[in-house]
């Protein structure tokens, strides 16, 4: 039975490794994929909270390594109009807040102007919450948030089609910046996020 067991692990870990090249120069694209769909368990890592209110529900318009925008980024698009309040998705402290921006749009040359706040994790890592409305921090660098605290209100600043919440999550190791898949917790259970598919804070 362990042999079995380990031989399983061995050809899955091939499979991810061979697959990875062909599709993508990122290596966590396709083990997110097998996360997504459960044919991997992974039940260490973090729980985040959706990033909305409380019995709020949201479309996730792209996933971890969709195509589009996010190719080779494990982030999360949440659609949202703008102005709705968003909300830590892990306690943790205010390092950055971006909030000057008043400018948007489906053009490169509006990168600048993205509006963000990154809270840092006590385990290091960071969230980024991107595209913000114009002043729409509700806190400062150095303050300590808690997890569902409101922190912003969305928008549609710096390059961006519609007005969304991009999130992302990333790590050092190898003193290089890696980005991380997170799971939610959601109406419908413990999930690695899919696009084209709504979620609610309801449980
Ligand atoms: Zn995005």
């Amino acid at each position: 039975m362990l042999y079995t067991n380990r031989l399983h692990i061995i050809l899955l870990v091939a499979v991810i490794y061979m697959c990875s090249c062909a599709v993508s120069n990122n290596p966590q694209r396709n083990q997110i994929k097998q996360l997504q769909k459960g044919i991997i368990k992974d039940d260490t890592s973090f729980v985040y909270q959706l990033p909305f209110e409380k019995n709020t529900t949201h479309l996730l318009a792209q996933g971890y390594f969709s195509k589009y925008s996010h190719k080779n980024r494990a982030a999360l698009d949440f659609k949202m109009k703008r102005g709705t309040t968003i909300c830590a998705a892990r306690e943790g402290i205010v390092v950055r807040v971006k909030e000057d921006g008043n400018k948007g749009g489906w053009n490169k040359k509006y990168r600048a102007f993205g509006n963000v706040i990154v809270i840092q994790h006590t385990d290091g890592s960071r969230a980024g919450y991107w595209h913000l409305q114009f002043n729409g921090a509700l806190v400062n660098p150095g303050d300590t948030v808690k997890q569902g605290q409101p922190i912003g209100l969305s928008g549609k600043t710096g390059y961006t089609l519609f007005p969304h919440l991009h999130f992302i999550v990333w790590r050092s190791g190898n003193n290089q910046w890696q980005q991380v898949a997170t799971r939610f917790k959601t109406s419908k259970g413990i999930k690695y996020l899919r696009p084209m598919r709504r979620y609610s804070n309801k449980y």
